[in-house]
């Protein structure tokens, strides 16, 4: 399948311009993190890069080392700034139509506070 366009006007894209705001937990020069809209957790926060990228199949060809490294990073320093790194968390990187993304801006969500349940649900 060809690689889907970055759409600009997608809702992340809009956060990143300041046209909507967001509950900001952490930025860095190639990252921004907030918490989502609709917590699916108690610590449900999605780990966003600055740059233009649909997904991580995108993100992983197409950006720097830097930009990569800063987002790894990222995903390491908010976990633990929201507390779940002791206990334990997950990261979940919804990529395309069968991984159900619904914004097509590279988004880790990373979620914890409780312990989770079944890692895939029965598909719906
Ligand atoms: P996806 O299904 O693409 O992996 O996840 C998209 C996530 O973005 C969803 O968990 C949804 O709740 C969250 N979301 C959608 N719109 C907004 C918004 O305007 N602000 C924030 N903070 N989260 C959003």
């Amino acid at each position: 399948m060809a690689p889907i366009p970055y759409d600009d006007q997608n809702i992340f894209a809009k956060i990143l311009r300041g046209e909507i705001p967001c509950n900001k937990v952490d930025e860095c020069p190639h990252t921004i993190s907030f918490h989502d809209i609709q917590p699916q957790a108690p610590v449900h926060i999605l780990v966003i890069p600055k740059g233009a990228y649909t997904d991580m199949a995108d993100f992983s060809a197409n950006a720097t080392m830097e930009e990569q490294a800063a987002f790894i990073a990222a995903l390491g320093r908010v976990a633990k700034l929201a507390g779940v790194e002791e206990e334990g968390f997950r990261l979940i990187a919804n990529t395309g139509f069968n991984g159900r993304q619904d914004v097509p801006h590279l988004h880790v969500h990373i979620l914890g506070g409780t312990r989770l349940g079944a890692m895939v649900p029965a598909p719906r």
